[in-house]
């Protein structure tokens, strides 16, 4: 069946059912002209939106299912709320659907959604629903808290802290070059593209441990690396050898003899975090997530970044490799 046979509120009708997965905080939820939510004592409200455009952030049967299209474009904002230090609580969407839209692949786009909001127990609290004459697209907003003065912002690095990422970088662009390619294999880097971590634990952790600066990976390291240095007015000087890349992005970027350091720096969409504290609560964090990887250190500048690789030292620009002198 249509979209266009149910229409917007037999649609609406299909999809309001076990949006909950936190109902206490919920006062009204779907169904009403706005939702209504509670808040926590001590806390602050974080707010964040992302937009994902069929053809332009995927392709569907190709890039994506509409399962995955749902989980991304809700982890996306995660990633955000994490990007903060934050808790993620609610959600509200819209979704511009072609006419022609199938019900059976919207509730698809619905399941991607739902199964990451229990995941990180997250309300799906309203929406709007509009028909396309193009392609869909889908909006998300997130709400989320952080205890009140404790959000880490970007402009937070002092000279002297270790600069650190989580797990490894570039994975999501190897991943989406795999697929388009078509090619067997890879499930690491196809799962990096299609199924991305929020790093809200993560990011809870580095509120604990007093954190001073904080982006996610959404634009890849050359430019989330530039935002920090920026914001902060600090030099950031990154070891090139220091970046954890996995083995299967190291096989496929010898497979299609291609440079390792543009998905690195500039891939994007791996939604890892990049940060920055002192070294000593560095050291503490890493005994206890030992999936993070000093990479570099921060220095009193102008809001540089630096690539060190053999001895040599060049500045590495936001749009990431393509203007990285080697
Ligand atoms: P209004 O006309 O007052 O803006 P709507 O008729 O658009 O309200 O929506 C009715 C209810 O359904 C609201 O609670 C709204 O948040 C929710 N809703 C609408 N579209 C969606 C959607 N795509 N996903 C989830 N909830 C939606
Ligand atoms: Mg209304």
């Amino acid at each position: 069946m249509k979209i266009s046979e149910i229409g917007e509120f037999g649609f609406i009708d299909a999809v309001k059912e076990g949006t909950l997965f936190n109902p206490s905080s919920v006062v009204v939820g779907i169904g009403d002209d706005g939702a209504v939510y509670k808040t926590t004592e001590g806390m602050e409200q974080i707010a964040v939106i992302d937009t994902m455009v069929e053809g332009s952030h995927f392709i569907i049967g190709k890039t994506a299912s509409w399962f995955d299209v749902g989980y991304k474009a809700v982890a996306s904002n995660l990633s955000d709320i994490a990007a903060m230090g934050g808790i993620p609580t609610h959600i509200v969407l819209s979704t511009a659907i072609p006419t022609d839209m199938e019900m059976a692949d919207l509730t698809a786009l619905y399941e991607g959604m739902k199964d990451i909001c229990k995941t990180y127990g997250v309300n799906i609290i309203g929406g709007d629903t509009v028909l396309s004459k193009g392609a869909l697209v889908i909006t998300v907003a997130a709400f989320g808290e952080v205890e009140s003065g404790k959000a880490i912002c970007r402009s937070g690095a002092k000279p002297g802290d270790v600069v650190a990422v989580s797990h490894t970088i570039g994975d999501s662009a190897g991943g989406l070059d795999v697929l388009l390619h078509g090619i067997d294999g890879y499930t690491h880097l196809k799962k990096a593209h299609q199924f991305p971590t929020p790093q809200i634990q993560l990011g809870r952790a580095l509120v604990a441990y007093r954190a001073h600066s904080l982006n996610d990976i959404s634009d890849g390291l050359a430019s989330e690396s530039n935002e920090i240095a920026k914001a902060s007015g600090v030099d950031l000087i990154l070891d090139k050898e220091a970046i954890p890349c996995s083995e299967e992005l190291r096989q496929w970027a010898q497979s299609v003899q291609k440079d390792i350091y543009a998905y690195v720096f500039n891939g994007g969409e791996d939604y890892e975090l990049i940060f920055t504290m002192a070294p000593d609560d560095f050291e503490a964090l890493r005994r206890e997530y030992p999936y993070v990887t000093a990479i570099g250190q921060a220095r009193a500048g102008k809001g540089q970044v630096y690539v060190r690789h053999e001895g040599k030292t060049s500045v590495l620009q936001p749009t990431g490799w393509n203007h990285f002198h080697r």
